[in-house]
């Protein structure tokens, strides 16, 4: 870190902190509405679940109300054993976070010094990025080929100052999948001190025989950490709640950076609820398989760039500026992802929504790239 000016804080703060950007969050869609007097608006901007919560898990929140003046699990005892039962791993193995943006966020706290390099994407989910610098390390970026992050690249990238790599898989904004002999290959070549973590925050929605999760490595006692997430196709966002499978020594070294409380009693629950209502989770993946063939079908008809995806969103190339596009989206009530916090520039990440949400997408979007 340089020494740069004196800043012009009465309390000067580290300098990392000064290294991150504030998150800039879009307006409440009731606020978009009431402003632009629009009768509904769509939220197609951040990979929800449009179809809402399990019904067993709203019902599981409900019922927590009246013990609400209960602190929370700290162990997270009985979501951590069903988490066990269904991955067959050790519940010592698992840690859990308020969102698995926490987690992320607990492992830089773990394990990365100053100095320290920590190898992703370079079009990827920022809270990598986020958790490195603020712990004084180094983010080493390796560009993605045709929106897939590239394998060979981020293991030529490990050098003996690597210690962890984030594979984000699928994808976030891209969409795109990362399959089992890429991962295998690459855990080949990557020395067993550097953790390597698959953030599988969509794994759900993929549904492909070449899926390159980790979690089998991990059971083969490799150095490797799987995160998941409550917040997608569970439709649990809102709560935060969100889990790690890890080697059992990174679960102990988490457990002594996180707050005892950090998952709260509400989550923990409704989690547990969720997990096992198979029917809203096969519901949700023929919404998204569905939404997604109409909406490649129609960006294609409208002759736009897309990429693959085996999420429950899609990245659209329109060749507009993105924040101009953004905004006449907005105008007329749907709001999507512009890709300018990537440093893209003509791309949009659009979450696949219901039928209706999507074909209300469609209408907007061919009107407003007549416009833009
Ligand atoms: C949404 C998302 C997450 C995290 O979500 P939480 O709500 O913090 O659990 C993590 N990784 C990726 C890639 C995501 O898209």
């Amino acid at each position: 870190m340089s020494e740069g000016a004196p800043v012009p804080y009465p309390t000067s703060p580290r300098p990392e902190v000064l290294t991150l950007s504030p998150y800039i969050p879009g307006k409440p869609a009731d606020e978009v509405k009431r402003e632009l007097g629009l009768e509904r608006v769509v939220k197609l901007a951040s990979n929800e679940n449009p179809l809402g919560p399990s019904p067993r898990a709203m019902q599981a929140v409900q019922e927590m109300a009246e013990s609400l003046h209960i602190y929370p699990d700290a162990a997270g005892f009985h979501l951590k054993t069903r988490l066990s039962q269904v991955y067959g791993v050790a519940a010592s193995q698992i840690v859990l976070g308020n969102g698995s943006d926490e987690i992320i966020m607990h492992l830089g706290q773990a394990f990365v010094r100053p100095g320290d390099e920590v190898v992703m994407g370079d079009k990827t989910f920022p809270v990598y990025k986020t958790s490195t610098l603020l712990m004084g390390g180094k983010p080493v970026e390796v560009p993605l080929k045709n929106g897939f992050l590239d394998l060979e690249a981020m293991a030529s990238a490990v050098t003996t100052n690597t210690r962890l790599v984030f594979l984000c898989n699928p994808n976030n904004p891209t969409g795109t999948m990362t399959r089992k002999a890429e991962v295998d290959r690459f855990l080949e070549a990557i020395p067993p001190r550097v953790l390597v973590i698959s953030d599988e925050a969509y794994a759900e929605y993929v549904g492909d025989e070449e899926y390159g999760t980790l979690l089998p490595h991990l059971k083969n006692g490799k150095n490797v950490a799987v995160l998941r997430t409550f917040s997608k196709i569970y439709g649990l966002a809102g709560l935060r709640t969100g889990y790690g499978l890890v080697p059992e020594y990174a679960a102990a070294l988490i457990n002594r950076v996180r707050l005892s409380f950090n998952q709260n009693a509400l989550a923990q629950r409704a989690a547990l609820a969720a997990l096992d209502d198979l029917e809203h989770v096969r519901k949700s993946i023929r919404m998204v398989e569905e939404g997604k063939e109409y909406l490649y079908r129609e960006f294609a008809a409208m002759g736009l760039k897309t990429y693959p995806t085996w999420g429950n969103f899609i990245m659209v190339d329109t060749g507009k500026d993105c924040q101009a596009v953004f905004r006449a989206l907005l105008r007329r009530g749907v709001i999507v992802r512009p890709t300018s916090a990537w440093g893209l520039h003509t791309a949009l990440r659009i979450t696949i929504g219901t039928p209706d949400e999507n074909a209300l997408l469609i209408e907007a979007l061919k009107q407003v790239l007549q416009e833009v």
